[in-house]
């Protein structure tokens, strides 16, 4: 028998309706022996996820206002819940600790990370498993970044296929013990973590889509759905701009080669999307496997002569965004050209330091900035190794009438970029989409 760890995401935990639903996929398969659930998402538009309503609660705290209006709204929905399963659990017990305890708390983490315990509870008991806290199998180091290695010791000593359990999402403990949290939609970490460390043979995330489409349905009508993607080329769309698995949670697994299956709870029949590590067989998407973007990038172009041979350029250019804390996305580079490319929001208002620092150190000849610009990334494995691809991508953006502002790819030959100005993002989306599949 094959071992899966099922996660299910906030919107497929988010009522009793929900929860029975998610009963009935995990007993389906009896090798689902760990599941990780989300905190209660949104039921509907105007509804507020509990994790959302829970940071609030400890935004008063640390204000010294009160918190109990908050609370009571959290306290409905996870009653509303139980009495919804008709379970006999006293919810109400674990909730009147949790409100007894919020004022204690500097950090957040312990805040934030009561949605996942309560609905890990509740699953627990509506299943009949065990509840195993993740406190005690997550940890961090004292710097808050995660420790890996005893993680996956600590989960291969704790959990057995025998022992069915349910581990709540988003944290685990510091070495005092104190809770710490993931960043947001973190419990997909937590549902990769768990998989490496019990060496499961299938990682599913369960969502309410059914799986990666092409491109973002927001821009490009009815998509199509990929039906398997490789880590790599999901990283570079993720990275991209593309989100629906965070991206923190990949490589847990696609280090030791557990594939991941993102399914739909509200249909589970479908197949979703798979995320394994090579695909060799063709794939009925034809040559890309996606197309996606973001839009607000900032270029810095420098222009020097004989700039390649001057040593140590590159590393001085590159050593202001780190005193400055900036990370770039690209570094597109010519014989005596560099250009930085930056997300405006990564950037945070430090543009005329960065520029003021390039004129101090660097001596440039000529420094340029343009703003605006948004770029796409066209991903699919051995993109480099076929012709005519990005003759086909070109043209289709010239038909669209689309000036081409920058264009960088990658040696690995996975991805190939284009930077447009803001305005044509959706219009050059549309127009590489429809180049490439019909
Ligand atoms: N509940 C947390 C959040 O809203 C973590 C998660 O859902 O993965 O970010």
């Amino acid at each position: 028998m094959g071992v899966k760890v099922a996660k299910f995401g906030g919107t497929s935990l988010a009522s009793a309706e929900a929860f029975r639903k998610v009963k009935a996929i995990v007993l389906a398969d009896s090798s689902r022996c760990f599941v990780v659930p989300s905190a209660p998402g949104k039921r509907a538009a105007e509804d507020q996820k509990v994790t959302d309503l829970l940071y609030q609660c400890h935004d008063r705290v640390i204000q010294g206002l009160d918190f109990a209006d908050l609370f009571a709204q959290i306290r409905k929905r996870y009653q509303d819940i139980v009495t919804g399963l008709d379970l006999d659990l006293d919810i109400n017990k674990y909730l009147d600790q949790i409100e007894q305890q919020l004022p204690n708390q500097s950090q957040p983490d312990y805040a934030a990370s009561r949605g996942e315990y309560l609905n890990g509870i509740i699953l627990a008991a509506y299943l009949g498993w065990e509840f195993v806290d993740p406190t005690e199998i997550i940890r961090f180091n004292s710097h808050g970044f995660l420790d890996l290695l005893q993680t996956e010791q600590l989960i291969a000593a704790r959990l057995s296929p025998e022992r069915p359990a349910v581990i709540p999402g988003f944290f685990g403990s510091m070495p005092d013990g104190s809770v710490k949290t993931f960043p947001r939609g973190g419990s997909d970490i937590t549902g990769a973590l768990i998989a490496r460390g019990v060496k499961a043979d299938l990682y599913e995330n369960w969502t309410d889509v059914s799986g990666f489409y092409m491109a973002d349905p927001r821009i490009v009508s009815e998509p199509k759905l990929i039906s398997i993607i490789t880590y790599r080329e999901l990283r570079e769309l993720a990275y991209n701009g593309a989100n629906v698995l965070h991206e923190a949670a990949i490589y847990p697994v696609s280090q030791v080669g557990i594939p991941i299956n993102i399914r739909n709870t509200n249909d589970p029949q479908a197949p979703g999307t798979m995320i394994v590590k090579e695909v060799n067989e063709p794939r009925e998407c034809g040559d890309i496997i996606g197309v996606a973007g973001q839009k607000d990038f900032v270029v810095i172009q420098i222009e020097k002569a004989l700039m390649n041979s001057e040593m140590g350029f590159v590393r001085r250019l590159l050593s202001i965004l780190e005193e400055l804390h900036i990370s770039f996305a690209h570094m597109p580079s010519g014989i005596d050209m560099v250009s930085l490319v930056i997300l405006k929001t990564e950037l945070n208002g430090k543009l005329e330091q960065v520029l003021s620092l390039i004129q101090e150190r660097l001596d440039p000849d000529r420094v340029e900035v343009v703003e605006q610009i948004a770029l796409i990334a066209t991903v699919g494995q051995g993109l480099a190794r076929r012709y005519g691809i990005a003759a086909r991508l070109f043209n289709a953006l010239a038909e669209a009438k689309i000036n081409v502002r920058m264009i960088d790819q990658n040696s690995g030959g996975i991805n190939l970029i284009v930077g447009v100005a803001n305005q044509d993002f959706e219009k050059a989306v549309r127009a590489i989409y429809q180049a490439f599949v019909r």
